[in-house]
């Protein structure tokens, strides 16, 4: 009895840790217009997206942010891949990758 108790809460303590993970690649909105240069192209005006990776902004042009990195339909969600890049995806693919990592 008392086993399967100690089973259920490793379990519940696995499903917490996965949603976690999910929502570690949740990234913020986007901050303000800025006039950093782009990371890709070096033109302005940019973005900030955040890296979650190393914690710091990256600043990207709209023109290299609006393509989906793995299709070609427009990019409206970015996530912070396991190489530390920022990634830029389109809805599908991130419901995709979403699912990958759950
Ligand atoms: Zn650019
Ligand atoms: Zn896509």
């Amino acid at each position: 009895m008392k086993f399967k108790e100690e089973n259920r809460s490793l379990i519940l303590r696995k499903r917490i840790l996965a949603l976690l993970l999910a929502a570690g690649i949740l990234v913020t909105l986007p901050a303000c217009v800025s006039m950093e240069p782009c990371e890709n192209c070096g033109r302005t005006p940019t973005k900030g997206y955040r890296n979650d990776y190393t914690g710091e902004n990256e600043y990207y042009c709209t023109s290299c942010s609006s393509d989906c990195t793995f299709c070609s339909n427009t990019a409206t969600r970015h996530y912070t891949s396991a190489l530390g890049l920022i990634i830029f995806v389109c809805e599908d693919c991130y419901a995709d990758i979403l699912e990958f990592n759950s």
